[in-house]
């Protein structure tokens, strides 16, 4: 891909937004904890016969508390592991001016299977086995779009930007650092020297703040509940990915997908292995799985909140099931026991390095529509997997230009997925623009861009579900194989 350059207001706007990505992660405890203590308030509102009859809900309190901060501590670790793309002190104490107000307003969060729009990438983390990885994101300018919404440009050799955001496999994978497994003041210190974003939270704690010189105070900022919803959609994402518990969902999801690579691609060499591109990869599992199955495999993903978490997991897990977490303590509703609600959930539940990765394995972070547009990337792959993707586009039809383009020839296309427009319904002030079409109309864009349908069915599956849950969202996802046909192909 071609070389880009950041304008400073870019990377100021980058800062900024990965700054209020960062608060979220830092501030995941004290948020919960906020939770906890409404829980309690309602108890104490309880008449005493009640409360007596509840005696038992004070010691669940208790236990909420504590699977929290194991919880925390996961969380904490995992920023601690991540080295920003940025100089993070950069860009502090002007005051937001230079910011359009709304550049936070993320006008979606969809729990069940999250958007993540606007949370504006611009790195390249590179988990390959080879050299480092100089796939370069540029999140668009689009007219109406917020914050991710940008052009961001990276220049090469700006080395100290790109150090840790592009790991080679070989030096990282199963190298962890060793981090203490605990929410200690110095972990929350290194944490805290990337969020001093005082327009949007506008705490004096976070002023002046040194890294190696902060207190536990500096993460009593005011995190938007948006940006608390997208945490705790993450530990649900972990589970999916990353955990056994995620097995059924996984076995629906991406053991389909994985089987069709499978068939479609029968005599993969590893000296010339297939390419697979996997935009919208979330925590990377699938991405991974391709690679695994002998294809140099690539997952994009644009939300830093994904990429955080996906890097640490791919590159600083030591062993498998090294973390414990609660994913489900956040929800009283539909629980059929306490027991179910604490349960633990141990992740990875595989070593990610010892998963027999190919070659060229990489997550590029970026707006989907901006990175694959570039010219360098027509006709680059054998075979594009989108798994809960499509229906985060703005504009359906420009994502199926997009696949349509990066395909070769005789290429295939993969899909998996509902219909679940994200910025349907949409009624932020960006009033963002949302395409949303039937099933029967997204075939017939794929066969006007040279799609042809090749297997077809409908999965019912769920996405990030509590199988404990009295509640289960099931969606009747479309699969599909189409292949690209270049003699059917009409140019607009
Ligand atoms: N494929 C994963 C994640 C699906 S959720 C899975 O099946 O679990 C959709 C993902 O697409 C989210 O992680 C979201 O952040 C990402 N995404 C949404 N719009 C994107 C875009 N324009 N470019 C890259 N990633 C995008």
């Amino acid at each position: 891909m071609s070389e880009r350059r950041y304008t400073e207001q870019e990377e100021a706007l980058e800062i900024k937004s990965l700054r209020r990505i960062i608060a979220a992660y830092a501030n995941y405890q004290d948020a919960a904890e906020r939770d906890v203590k409404r829980y309690e308030r309602s108890f104490k509102m309880l008449p005493p016969a009640h409360k007596e009859l509840l005696f038992h809900l004070g010691l669940k309190y208790q236990r909420l508390r504590w699977c929290i901060s194991m919880n925390a501590a996961f969380i904490m670790n995992m920023l601690e592991a991540f080295e920003p793309p940025f100089n993070m002190s950069q860009y502090i104490d002007n005051g937001g001016h230079d910011h359009p107000s709304n550049m936070h307003n993320h006008s979606h969060v969809d729990c069940t299977h999250s958007s993540g729009r606007g949370d504006s990438p611009t790195i390249s983390i590179s988990i390959s086995n080879s050299s480092l990885d100089e796939q370069h994101d540029n999140p668009k300018e689009g007219a109406k779009t917020h914050e991710s919404s940008r052009e961001t440009d990276y220049k090469k050799d700006e080395e100290d930007q790109m150090a840790g955001c592009s790991q080679p496999v070989g030096s990282n994978l199963g190298t962890s650092q060793g981090v203490d497994v605990s929410c200690n003041g110095d972990t929350n210190a290194r944490a805290a020297a990337y969020y001093q974003d005082k327009d949007v939270y506008s705490s004096s704690a976070v002023d002046n703040v040194t890294p190696r010189h902060c207190t536990g105070s500096l993460f009593k900022l005011n995190v938007p509940p948006i940006d608390v919803d997208k945490v705790r959609c993450i530990v649900r994402n972990i589970v999916r990915d990353w955990a056994e518990e995620g097995q059924k969902e996984r076995d629906e999801c991406y053991k389909p997908i994985l089987e069709e690579l499978n068939r479609l691609f029968p005599n993969r060499s590893n000296q010339r292995p297939p390419s697979c591109l996997v935009p919208g990869a979330g925590l990377g599992r699938l991405a991974l799985e391709i690679s695994s199955l002998g294809f140099v495999s690539q997952g994009n993903e644009f939300s830093y909140y994904m990429m955080i978490c996906s890097s640490f997991i791919l590159n600083h897990t030591q062993e498998a099931n090294e973390w414990t977490i609660y994913p489900w303590i956040h929800s009283n509703c539909n629980s059929l026991s306490d027991n179910d609600q604490f349960r633990p959930v141990s992740f990875p539940d595989i070593h990610p390095s010892s998963a027999g990765i190919t070659e060229g394995f990489s997550m590029c972070a970026g707006d989907f529509v901006e990175v694959y547009s570039e010219e360098s990337q027509e006709s680059a792959w054998d075979a594009v997997v989108t798994c809960f993707f499509l229906d985060t586009a703005h504009n359906i039809v420009e994502y199926i230009e997009i696949i349509s383009k990066v395909l070769k020839d005789g290429g295939v296309w993969i899909n998996l997925g509902p219909l679940l427009y994200h910025f349907a319904d949409s009624y932020g002030p960006d009033d963002d623009m949302s395409i949303e079409l039937s099933l029967e109309d997204v075939k017939k864009v794929a066969y006007h861009y040279g799609f042809v349908m090749e297997v077809e069915k409908m999965i019912e599956t769920t996405y990030t579900a509590n199988l404990r849950s009295m509640m289960q969202n099931r969606y009747r996802a479309a699969f599909w194989t189409m292949r690209k046909n270049a003699s059917r192909e009409k140019p607009c």
